[in-house]
């Protein structure tokens, strides 16, 4: 029986996660779970999985969630209820699936305990890959990936040596805007650009998966995850989202990961490893498929992703610039306060003038990560661009 820590699990991947857990109760146990704000869905979820601890974020719902749940679950609350469930609470894996920078802090606390690290939270990756995958070695933390991608990329490489890779292809929708000109970009809508044609997720990925973001920070997030630079790194768009991405060896082999597009497969797959669980729950039928295309991304039109493999190269606090400038980006326009075209030119504009620290300790990327935001949000569009 392994316990969890599922962090973040009234999002996409907090309850995908929790129907896997569903699926087997004699493998996996839930120890605790956090939120944000949503006191109904997490309530019903402590019903449901009995976790000796809930977090819920917003302090102000603390006091009225104890009461309802009564004392057999402890509740805590903040940013400080995140970090003291991950320092002490029981678990043997953690699942980090908080979105955005938010990520970091509770993640890093299950590295030094040397916990699985089960990682759906790419930005952790993003703005901090040298440190976590430094941390994650002297801790003996062991870190398996969530993201669809680097799961199919991770299983691609079981048994196979790091210097046989000739380059890793990671495989992108294209999202809404695959067949949009770069001129409607201007006049996009927040419900155009949350139609996802593949996945169900959060608004914040599904906006990134527009603006192919989601595929430059997943690109950081390879980098460090298996060791390989910019030369090694390709992207290709694969509309259907099957090959969700694949390996290609010195002797030419290629070896992909394929199912229908269900991010309870490589959720289970990080819970399970190295063992592989029968489940049902999930059916690929080539016959219905009928074909797989594929397409070069147009780096022109998605500046964004082009803007991720600039930042990746430049290293230091470059990612970290781009991710916390994306994601007050993002918000913006989900809020309807800047349109879909704005988001790549206030990342540009961020990189452009916040000092880049090379080799940065985590105090510097926290720095970093407020600076940026500052700046981003006090942004005003027509002077500057
Ligand atoms: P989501 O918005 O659906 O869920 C986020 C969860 O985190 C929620 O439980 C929310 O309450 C909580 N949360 C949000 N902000 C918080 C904060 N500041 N402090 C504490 N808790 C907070 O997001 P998601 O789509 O589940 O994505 C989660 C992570 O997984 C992201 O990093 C995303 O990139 C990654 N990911 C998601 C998918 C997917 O299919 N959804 C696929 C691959 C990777
Ligand atoms: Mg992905």
């Amino acid at each position: 029986m392994k316990k969890i820590l599922l962090l973040g699990s009234t999002g996409s991947i907090g309850v995908n996660t929790l129907n896997v857990v569903r699926e087997f109760p004699d493998e996996f146990e839930v120890e605790a779970i956090t939120a944000n704000s949503n006191v109904g869905l997490l309530l019903d979820q402590i019903n449901e999985f009995n976790p000796k601890f809930a977090v819920i974020r917003d302090k102000s719902k603390k006091a009225e969630l104890q009461e309802l749940v009564g004392a057999k679950c402890k509740i805590l609350s903040g940013d400080e209820g995140l970090i003291e469930v991950t320092k002490y609470c029981e678990y043997d894996i953690l699942l980090s699936a908080l979105v955005g920078f938010a990520g970091l802090a509770p993640t890093i606390e299950g590295i030094k305990r040397g916990k699985r690290i089960a990682l759906a939270n790419k930005e952790t990756l993003v703005v901090a890959g040298e440190l976590v995958i430094d941390l994650c070695k002297k801790h003996n933390a062991e870190l398996l990936p969530v993201d669809s991608e680097h799961s199919a990329i991770f299983q691609a490489l079981i048994g196979e040596s790091q210097k046989e890779i000739r380059r890793i292809i990671l495989t992108a929708s294209g999202g809404p805007f695959l067949n949009t000109s770069k001129d409607e970009f201007d006049s996009v809508t927040v419900e155009q650009a949350l139609d996802h044609p593949n996945w169900s997720m959060g608004s914040k990925i599904t906006i990134d998966s527009a603006s192919m973001m989601n595929k430059g920070l997943e690109v950081i997030e390879a980098h460090w995850l298996f060791n390989l630079g910019r030369d090694k790194i390709d992207v290709v768009i694969h509309p259907q989202s099957i090959i969700h991405s694949m390996v290609e060896f010195c002797d030419s082999s290629i070896k992909a990961q394929l199912s229908v597009p269900d991010m309870k497969l490589p959720i289970q797959y990080a819970l399970s490893y190295p063992n592989r669980f029968t489940s049902n729950f999930i059916q690929t039928d080539f016959v219905k498929i009928g074909s797989l295309t594929f397409f070069e991304p147009d780096l022109n039109k998605f500046k964004c992703l082009q803007l991720a493999f600039d930042a990746m190269q430049e290293g230091g606090t470059a990612p970290c610039i781009l991710n916390a400038a994306n994601e007050i980006a993002v918000d913006k326009f989900l809020k309807g306060e800047i349109k879909f075209s704005y988001i790549p030119k206030m990342i540009s504009h961020a990189i452009e003038s916040i000092n880049n620290h090379k080799s940065p300790d985590l105090e510097t990327i926290f720095e970093c990560d407020r600076q940026t935001r500052d700046f981003a949000t006090k942004f005003k569009f027509g002077e500057e661009v």
